[in-house]
């Protein structure tokens, strides 16, 4: 069977219950129409209010993006040093800057397309990493990539924790400030939400500072970070969110699916996978080891955890002492199969080889597979990128996922495969090995939970704290 004879026989549903428009041509980008081959129907329904702000949003994208009059004159502001804002009609910016692993990346995104939602802007990315070359155009009849030659592409590497144009600092400097008015609206600023910012830069999340920032024409964002949560925290966005989300452990799930579509060479890697390892199996599970500690590699404590986990939470059998020992009642043997991710290759080897010493215990056979062992993270290499992501997206396929605590590559499978993962604790933190996630939902890893949140946040009925980090934030 070509594709994925699990989901083949039933009707589909390929523009994912109104996500995606018809727009698209089909072959440029086959992973876009034919994910719903592969993936389990979502029991999760997008609001009609997102789809029609989508397709409103499309139609903005294309009026404001790149080769269009708008744009050309919302870049001319920029041209020289320190111009102040003139109206630039209704066309405003982020620009995405691409920093850190592709699950930080794919988080950012996802944020900052849903605040672009919110505050009637465009995202554009910067091109000058591999973003091009794992995922396809999410905007029909127009392009997310920010042109080479956009006026700010030198300063873009300088937009950093002291940078002079970023909103924290300036408040620092008193170059800034939240009462600023009219004619002294710069017409960039840059975002600082990288996981060691400080109590100015978090000032991004406060009402009254979003007064000020609304107004300014290009935003670039130098983030890493899942902020969606706190974004529930603003007064002034919540009944929007809640129209758009009425079921808050969705945003993710639907964002995620809407915009990220692996490019067909990616796609090439997820579907040979898929078809030779996982489709024939009547049970899959994904494994997600991602070894967070210095220095990282295999530790015979995490391949306890991972046995501790699994065998505990009944999702692979035990292998048995000897062959009389299996308690085999059915007729007919399970094929489970086990997708493995990480970036080292012991932890499948002795899984594996476990289960061909010993007979599993109830007669199933467990058949373990891993795709890559990059040994080491080398973000910016376009096939090691390329694996990554489809190595992701694969976990994103499986029926049950079990994912490592604290890691965006986990927290982007989980959410794209609409999965509760059970989360691997950090290792000797618990006494338990791991624990069901509460919702698919990523974990705002650095929230801010002091400052103009910090009352909020306590009586809220929006977040809780993440299971892997107590101080991080969820949406529930
Ligand atoms: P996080 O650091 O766990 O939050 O995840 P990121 O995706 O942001 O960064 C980790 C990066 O290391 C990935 O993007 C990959 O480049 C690499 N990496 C980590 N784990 C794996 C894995 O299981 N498979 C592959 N192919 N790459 C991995």
């Amino acid at each position: 069977l070509e594709k994925g004879q699990k989901y083949s026989r039933r009707p589909r549903d390929k523009l994912l219950g109104g996500l995606l428009t018809e727009e698209f041509d089909e072959e440029s980008c086959l992973s876009r129409y034919h994910s719903s081959f592969y993936r389990k129907p979502s029991p999760h329904k997008p609001s009609q209010y997102l789809l029609s702000k989508l397709r409103s949003y499309e139609m903005l994208h294309k009026r404001c993006g790149p080769g269009t009059k708008a744009y050309k004159e919302a870049t001319k502001i920029l041209g020289h040093h320190d111009s102040m804002s003139r109206s630039v009609g209704e066309c405003k910016y982020i620009v995405w800057l691409a920093v850190y692993g592709l699950g930080n990346r794919i988080l950012t995104l996802s944020s900052l397309f849903l605040y672009a939602l919110l505050t009637g802007r465009i995202i554009l990315l910067d091109q000058r990493t591999d973003i091009n070359s794992l995922f396809c155009e999410p905007f029909p009849g127009t392009s997310w990539l920010l042109p080479l030659d956009f006026p700010l592409t030198d300063q873009l590497d300088s937009f950093n924790k002291n940078g002079s144009h970023c909103y924290g600092t300036m408040l620092k400097n008193h170059t800034i400030k939240w009462t600023t008015r009219d004619n002294n609206i710069p017409s960039y600023l840059c975002l600082y939400l990288i996981h060691d910012y400080e109590d100015h830069d978090k000032m991004f999340f406060c009402e009254r500072d979003q007064n000020l920032i609304r107004q300014v024409p290009w935003l670039v964002f130098n983030a890493n970070l899942y902020f969606i949560p706190s974004l529930w925290l603003i007064p002034s966005y919540q009944t929007e969110l809640n129209k758009l989300f009425p079921q808050r452990d969705t945003v993710f799930h639907h964002l995620g699916r809407y915009l990220f579509h692996p490019t067909n060479k990616v796609w090439g890697m997820i579907t040979r996978s898929y078809n030779t390892y996982l489709s024939r199996a009547d049970e899959t599970l994904g494994i997600q080891v991602r070894v967070l500690t210095k220095p990282a590699g295999y530790f015979q404590h995490v391949m306890n955890q991972i046995l501790a986990c699994t065998k505990g939470e009944k999702l692979l059998p035990e292998v048995a002492a000897t062959e009389s020992k299996v308690t085999n009642t059915s007729t007919r043997p399970k094929l489970i199969s086990v997708l493995v991710t990480s970036l080292y290759p012991e932890y499948s080897e002795n899984l594996r080889t476990m289960y061909w010493e010993g007979p599993s215990s109830t007669g199933d056979m467990v058949q373990v597979y891993q795709p890559s062992q990059e040994m080491y993270q080398q973000t910016d290499k376009r096939l090691h990128d390329q694996k990554a992501l489809a190595e992701i997206y694969l976990l994103s396929l499986t029926d049950k996922l079990v994912t490592s605590n604290s890691s965006t590559f986990g927290y982007v499978s989980q959410g794209l495969g609409g999965l509760r993962p059970w989360i691997l604790y950090k290792p000797k933190n618990q006494k338990n090995p791991c624990v069901k996630a509460i919702s698919m939902e990523p974990c705002f890893l650095r929230a801010p939970i002091y400052g103009c949140q910090a009352k909020t946040v306590k009586i809220t009925r929006f977040v809780r704290p993440c299971e892997d980090r107590l101080t991080g934030l969820k949406l529930r």
